[in-house]
């Protein structure tokens, strides 16, 4: 994937741009990422939060993550598309949802996280440990 990303939601109010960190993609099963996108699990691109730049229409969900720390999810509040998701835990990175890029073929999952809440549906997209 190109280092420079561009991104934004389904209607176009709002838009991103940030570089790839050098951190694997991923696909992730956990819970919130179900009951956030409606679907078994979230695909995940990390960028570089220093270099992160997005439009300031984006709203922000709060929820309490995994790790028991803070975690954001930035949506669009007229299309309601998800584009983003940040945890206090790592402060360096921001994900975004790989289908929420300009280019989003661009993707390629390389690993799965929390596979064991994946959903009997999906336990097929699960990427296991090699
Ligand atoms: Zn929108
Ligand atoms: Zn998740």
């Amino acid at each position: 994937m190109t280092k420079e990303v561009n991104g934004g939601c389904k209607c176009g109010l709002v838009r991103y741009k940030g570089a790839r960190l050098d951190a694997p993609m991923f696909r992730c099963h956990c819970r919130d990422c179900q009951q956030l996108t409606g679907t078994g699990h979230s695909e995940m691109v990390p960028l570089e939060l220093s270099t992160f730049v997005i439009s300031e229409d984006v709203r922000t969900y709060q929820m309490t993550g995994g790790s028991g720390r803070p975690t954001y999810s930035g949506f669009c509040p007229v299309c309601g598309a998800q584009m983003t998701r940040r945890s206090d835990r790592m402060s360096d990175r921001i994900y975004v949802h790989a289908s929420s890029l300009d280019e989003p073929r661009l993707y390629v999952p390389e690993k799965s996280i929390y596979g064991h809440e994946a959903q009997p549906w999906d336990v097929a997209s699960v990427i296991e440990e090699t």
